[in-house]
């Protein structure tokens, strides 16, 4: 369903009410009189797409005129579901695979059951922005199983897939509550974004640490030489405390500057949903017995029709798509390296999904 710019603008205009004929430049549009009073353009317009040469309204990704249209589209489109015609998969084929595929390192498992089973995604589209002394943004979208929060980032032929294979929503499925699903992905995107947004955020980081250091050395030279005057004046008291008043004003006075460029430089991450596809489709699951010690968990692994692979096994912590999982000791949680992880303080492993603020040894200090 991915379209262009005067595709887009035909439908949505159509589908709002208004009278849509091709032109030589575009198109020509007649509207109701509330669509044109929302766009703020006359009921019968002439729409150019080909930047400013055309003879009409000019409609380009940078124009007002897209940027009104936001407002026809409303609260439409922000959520719908649909029902997806699986493919054929054979079941046993994937079994024969599974032990490469699913890697625990301190655990084992067995598969105690198979089904078939409707399973519920969620496509979610967001918004990101960050914001620092430079700007970066962009639209992600990821794919999450409702069932055992599976998280995945996706590219934009999802949309293609989803919308070409779409058959009647088949029921309601099995899912997590709207809440922790909702809470999940939003976790994992933010993971994603960060690691989207790594080179910009290094980039970011050495150059508040250049900017830092040549302040930092600007000043010292400054500390350096009243330093030097004192020790060379034979001078009067008075003139002594004068100096050292002033060292302590320059002291203050970085510190000052070291703060406004941690300030210049620091990130503010925005994260906003667009909109949201429930997609529900019948596919084969795999019940898993994971084992750790003396304990057990059933776990439900699923084989993504859309994506025509098996879902990764989500990390319980942080959600973001890694390879290789851990068990930990308490609740079987299912965990990447990262959230099974020493302590820094302590160095004992904990698991972050049973502790998610802390070391539960050390607390909030060293972690
Ligand atoms: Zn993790
Ligand atoms: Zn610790
Ligand atoms: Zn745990």
């Amino acid at each position: 369903m991915r379209s262009s710019l005067p595709d887009f603008t035909r439908h949505l205009l159509a589908e709002s009410g208004g009278v849509v004929e091709p032109s030589p430049d575009g198109l020509e549009v007649l509207l109701p009189a509330e669509v044109a009073r929302l766009l703020e353009i006359p009921e019968h317009a002439n729409l150019s797409f080909s930047g400013n040469s055309g003879e009409g309204l000019s409609v380009s990704y940078n124009s007002e005129i897209l940027k009104k249209m936001a407002r026809l589209i409303g609260d439409r489109g922000k959520f719908s579901t649909v029902g997806f015609t699986p493919p054929l998969v054979r079941i046993e084929k994937l079994e024969e695979h599974l032990d490469k595929k699913v890697v625990f390192h301190n655990a084992v498992f067995r598969v105690e059951r198979k089904e078939e089973k409707l399973l519920s995604y969620l496509l979610g589209y967001c918004k990101y922005l960050a914001l620092s002394d430079d700007r970066q943004e962009g639209i992600l979208s990821c794919l999450i199983n409702e069932l055992n929060l599976s998280v995945q980032k996706t590219t934009p032929d999802i949309l293609d897939l989803v919308t070409r294979c779409f058959a009647e929503p088949p029921g309601e499925a099995e899912r997590e509550s709207d809440e922790r699903v909702l809470k999940t992905l939003w976790r994992a995107q933010t993971e994603i974004v960060k690691e989207m947004l790594r080179e910009f955020l290094q980039s970011l980081e050495r150059r508040m640490n250049r900017d830092i250091q040549r302040v930092h050395d600007y000043y010292q030279t400054l500390i350096h030489e009243h330093r030097q005057s004192l020790q060379k004046k034979v001078s009067a008291a008075e003139e002594k405390e004068k100096t050292l008043g002033r060292i302590e004003a320059i002291e203050r006075e970085l510190e000052g500057k070291i703060q406004d460029l941690i300030g210049k430089f620091s990130v503010d991450l925005r994260i906003e949903p667009i909109s949201f596809i429930r997609v529900e489709v019948t596919s084969p699951v795999f019940w898993l017995l994971v084992r750790r010690r003396k304990e057990a968990r059933r776990f439900p692994l699923t084989y993504n029709p859309l994506l025509k692979s098996l879902d990764p096994l989500p990390c319980e912590a942080c959600f973001y798509p890694r390879k290789g999982h851990y068990v930990c000791d308490d609740r079987l949680h299912i965990l990447c390296r990262q959230c099974f992880g020493p302590c820094l303080g302590c160095g004992k492993t904990y698991c972050c999904a049973c502790h998610p603020k802390s070391c539960p040894r050390c607390g909030p200090l060293n972690s």
